[in-house]
């Protein structure tokens, strides 16, 4: 019998746990989840591959972000004889896994490059003597001949690797030390191999079962549909207000701002304390101490906004985070999901929000052409721009057009997206779009929006007269809309791939030939009508925000609020983020089934014998007042 901690800080637990040990099923993968974890039954496909992989099978696992990929090896690793080796990217972040495991009372370990000589010499002995469950290694160090060394003729349980897209160069998070973990399979013959991720588009899951020889492994996907983020995508029109009053929706929790530059992530912290919402700054120019000060208060706190560059948030596993918005457009809509995928991880409702404008696509598309990748790449870079701006300008459910990019079918009017709880109206545009595009025809295929609207509207001035526009058919043609509306018109027309951005040109706009079409009134077209931007902007997804104690009334609220405090203190007590201790969702299951005793306390999903030994009587305590 493994699962019983040998640590003689815990004879406490030990006794207890002997008791609820005689339960039948020794090492079985169930009798781990509910004695271990505190959950009663495993997720989706969990049970499955946890199955294969304690048979000794190997497993591909693409799961979305929350649908608990630890578990699928950790679980095994519990089962099986010998240690489970968790290889992860992110040295600041295995600690905090490592931290989360003893507090259940599993022996967990990592290996990386901050131990001192103490350590890393009680980790070794940890290993020769039997007593280490988990293992987390980084990608260089576990196909050196010192880990080798260090593993000895130990057994080792499984290989998990995690945030395995970055093996992939199509992936956004590439990671060249992942090529290296193909040789897995000859230096540990017959351990069970696991690669998980949550992108799981076709191109990176190929490269992963190329690159990493899982040809043998079976895949096991699920809906990559997160139901409990509501999305909501609008036109920048005044970013900082806009992005302040979806803030406010948000006070008592943490979330995350991204913005594309440095400088931005700087100015948006400041001007964010200033408005008096306590936010952090993170990005990769920054001093690597206060770098990780930052990321730390993030994980600890619980009500801070950490404005970053997107080299903030992989592998970060706090499941509380209860907003992302992007000021900026993201990368490509597999990163998009990913970044906004940091919100609830904790199942619990959370909201996530991107102020884009054209600015936005002209810059992405200069970016694309002026890096040096090959055609090809760039052609790709393209299309993926294009995709993402669809779904930007859709006037459908976004759900299902994002799940749609993904390959899955989703039959929309999700009820938790803007578009679904507003619907936008649409218009027919058509004499609009012919108005568009004979403006860019007319100029030579030369101008970006900001010219080509000014000659719509007629507007004379030292470039419209420079060129020779003033008096030319289309001059003035479009004085019926204001300039806001143009401006949408060109996003739409991008959106439709009816015009494209010209790369060499600074961002002027071309014709497609789909556009000929639209010329010959052979194809109507219908635009959304933009939203007004004063004011609340989709109050139906405030209404369905935000925080953990939506889910609660009444006295319940108040009950979780002191809760939560009990948590702070503890958490502050032992330096580890609230969440280690309890995440949300068990303070929430404590404030509505009100537990009186162990026993009661007990049957509370995320509550096992190690966290009720620690922590239980604190939070009883607390109950007990409550009910008087
Ligand atoms: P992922 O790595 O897939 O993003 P995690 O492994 O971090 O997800 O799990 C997300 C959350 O769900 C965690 O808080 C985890 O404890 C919880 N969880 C996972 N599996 C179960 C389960 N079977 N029952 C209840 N909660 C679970
Ligand atoms: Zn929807």
């Amino acid at each position: 019998m493994r699962l019983v901690p040998e640590s003689d800080s815990m004879p406490e637990l030990r006794k207890k746990t002997d008791i609820l040990f005689e339960t039948p099923g020794g090492d079985d993968p169930l009798g781990v989840l509910k004695r271990i974890y505190g959950y009663s039954s495993f997720r989706g496909r969990q049970a499955e591959v946890v199955g294969r992989v304690v048979a000794g099978g190997d497993a591909v696992v693409l799961f979305p972000t929350g649908a608990g990929k630890s578990l699928c090896y950790q679980i095994p690793a519990l089962c099986r004889d010998g240690i489970g080796v968790v290889v992860s990217p992110l040295i600041a972040l295995m600690r905090d896994q490592v931290e989360a495991l003893k507090q259940l009372g599993v022996r967990a370990a990592a290996l990386n490059s901050s131990l001192s000589r103490d350590e890393f010499l009680d980790i070794r002995r940890s290993i020769l003597d039997g007593a280490l469950d988990l293992l987390y290694v980084t990608p260089e160090r576990i196909v050196t001949p010192g880990f080798r060394d260090l593993i000895g003729d130990s057994r080792i349980a499984l290989f998990a690797i995690d945030e395995a897209h970055c093996v992939s160069q199509w992936g956004h998070d590439f990671r060249p030390e992942y090529r290296a973990l193909g040789s897995l399979a000859d230096l540990h013959p017959g351990v069970p191999r696991m690669a998980l991720t949550a992108t799981a588009d076709p191109h990176t899951r190929d490269d992963i079962i190329d690159r990493l020889r899982l040809g043998e492994a079976e895949v096991f996907t699920t809906s990559f549909d997160r139901p409990n983020i509501a999305y909501e995508i609008v036109e920048r029109d005044q970013p900082r207000q806009q992005l302040l009053r979806f803030l406010g929706r948000h006070k008592g929790s943490s979330g995350i701002v991204y913005c594309l530059s440095r400088a931005k992530v700087e100015d948006t912290a400041d001007w964010l304390n200033g408005q008096g919402i306590r936010a952090l700054p993170y990005h990769a120019g920054m001093d690597r101490a206060l770098r990780d000060a930052h990321q730390d208060a993030f994980l600890k706190e619980e009500e801070l906004c950490l404005v970053a560059t997107v080299a903030f948030g992989m592998g970060i596993d706090k499941p509380n985070v209860r907003y992302v918005a992007h000021l900026d457009l993201p990368g490509s809509v597999e990163a998009y999901y990913q970044e906004t995928g940091r919100a609830g991880r904790d199942g619990l409702p959370s909201e996530v929000w991107m102020a884009y404008g054209m600015a936005d696509v002209i810059q992405r598309a200069r970016m694309i052409d002026e890096g040096n990748s090959a055609d090809e790449v760039k052609r790709v870079e393209r299309a993926k721009l294009n995709a993402l701006l669809a779904i930007c300008e859709t006037a459908g459910c976004r759900r299902q057009a994002i799940l749609a990019h993904f390959g899955e079918g989703h039959p929309g009017h999700c009820g938790n997206c803007d578009t679904c709880l507003k619907p936008v109206e649409t218009w027919d545009g058509t004499e609009a779009a012919i108005k568009a595009l004979a403006a860019i025809y007319r100029t030579g295929e030369r101008f970006g929006t900001g010219h080509l609207i000014d000659v719509l509207l007629g507007i004379e001035n030292e470039k419209t007269a420079r060129f020779g526009h003033v008096g030319i058919p289309v001059f003035g043609a479009g004085k019926e809309f204001p300039s806001r509306t143009w401006q949408s018109v060109y996003r739409q027309l991008l959106a439709a791939g009816l015009v494209t951005v010209d790369h060499g040109a600074y961002g002027a706009l071309k014709l497609m030939p789909e556009a000929r079409a639209v010329f010959k009134r052979e194809r109507e077209i219908r635009f959304r009508h933009d939203r007004p931007t004063k004011g609340k902007a989709a109050k139906g997804a405030s209404a369905s925000s935000a925080n953990a104690r939506a889910a609660l009334q009444g006295s319940d609220v108040d009950l979780f609020e002191a809760l939560r405090k009990t948590r702070t203190e503890i958490a502050r007590d032992l330096a580890v983020p609230p969440y280690v201790v309890f995440p949300d969702t068990t303070l929430v299951a404590f404030a509505k089934e009100r537990p009186m005793d162990e026993e009661e306390m007990l049957e509370v999903s995320g509550v096992g014998p190690s966290k009720m030994e620690r922590y239980g009587d604190a939070f009883l305590k607390v109950i007990r007042v409550f009910e008087g």
